[in-house]
């Protein structure tokens, strides 16, 4: 089929708006400032790694993205949608539930802790969210569920329940369980910190896979450098609350000359 210029153009300036846009965003804990200013797009299928220090802001910049925190003030935006804006009066307004459940419904979030429901099967845990958030019927659900579970390498586990899995395991179900929603965004947060390190890899390997379809813009957190450098479009490295370097894997792991993340990057080497 033949597509025609204007339609070609028009993809193009389409792929090319952020799917998620931080502007200005400043969040507290109490007297804690944490963020201070954060400005960051994303482009759809972009894949962005988040490094720096413990306490740098790393989590906070993704639960906000997730509606788990609200910033203290600044704007963003999923997709176009807000999901908090300043008023004129610098109050700040959320969006209502209806939208920030549609915006909801665009990522898929993998924490460091599984955070799988442990009375449910394998499979359950990866049809449930789908059947009652998306309302697809369950036999397709299931097809696509155990379509999923087979893609991270867990077909014979399916009637499993979560205790009897490893970690790599249970994250790799974490995962699947994500992705059966067929997110626009993937945001993982630390997935191999809890994990012996046999089991870093195999986590690792699946995300690998997930990059390399290329159709979801994801968001890493990550402390495994070689990783960041290998699946990541841009790296941004995140200190005390501000963007201090972002880039290449290569200008930021290598050629960079600000001294607070070449001491930080020397930890692990
Ligand atoms: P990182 O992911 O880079 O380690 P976090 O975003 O988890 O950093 O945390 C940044 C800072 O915010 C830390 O000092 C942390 O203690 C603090 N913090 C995070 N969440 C909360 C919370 N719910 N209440 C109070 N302080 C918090």
């Amino acid at each position: 089929m033949e597509t025609s210029t204007e339609e070609m153009s028009q993809t193009i300036v389409e792929t090319a708006e952020p799917i998620v846009m931080y502007k200005n965003v400043y969040k507290s804990f109490g007297d804690v400032e944490v963020l201070k200013g954060i400005n960051l797009a994303i482009r759809p299928a972009e894949k962005v790694a988040l490094i720096g220090p413990s306490g740098s802001g790393k989590t906070t910049i993704i639960r906000m993205l997730m509606t788990l925190e609200e910033p203290t003030s600044g704007e963003i935006i999923v997709d176009g949608k807000n999901l908090w804006h300043m008023q004129k009066d610098g109050k700040l307004v959320r969006a209502n539930e209806k939208h920030l459940r549609a915006i909801r419904g665009d990522m898929g979030m993998v924490f460091q802790h599984f955070n799988l429901f442990p009375h449910m099967t394998i499979l359950d845990n990866c049809i449930t969210a789908p059947v009652h958030v998306k309302k697809e019927d369950k036999a397709t659900a299931k097809q696509n569920a155990i379509e999923m579970l087979k893609k991270v390498g867990l077909g014979d586990k399916l009637d499993n329940y979560p205790s009897q899995l490893s970690g790599g395991q249970k994250q790799r179900v974490a995962m699947a369980r994500a992705l059966v929603m067929r997110p626009k965004i993937m945001l993982f947060d630390e997935v191999t910190s809890a994990l012996d390190p046999e089991l870093v890899g195999e986590v690792l390997e699946v995300i690998r896979d997930i990059a390399e379809e290329g159709e979801m813009a994801m968001v890493l957190v990550t402390h495994e450098m070689e990783f960041a450098r290998e699946v990541a479009d841009r790296i941004v490295f995140l200190d005390n609350g501000v963007i201090a370097e972002e880039g290449t894997p290569s200008e930021v792991l290598e050629h960079s000359d600000n001294e607070r993340l070449v001491s930080f990057l020397s930890r692990f080497r």
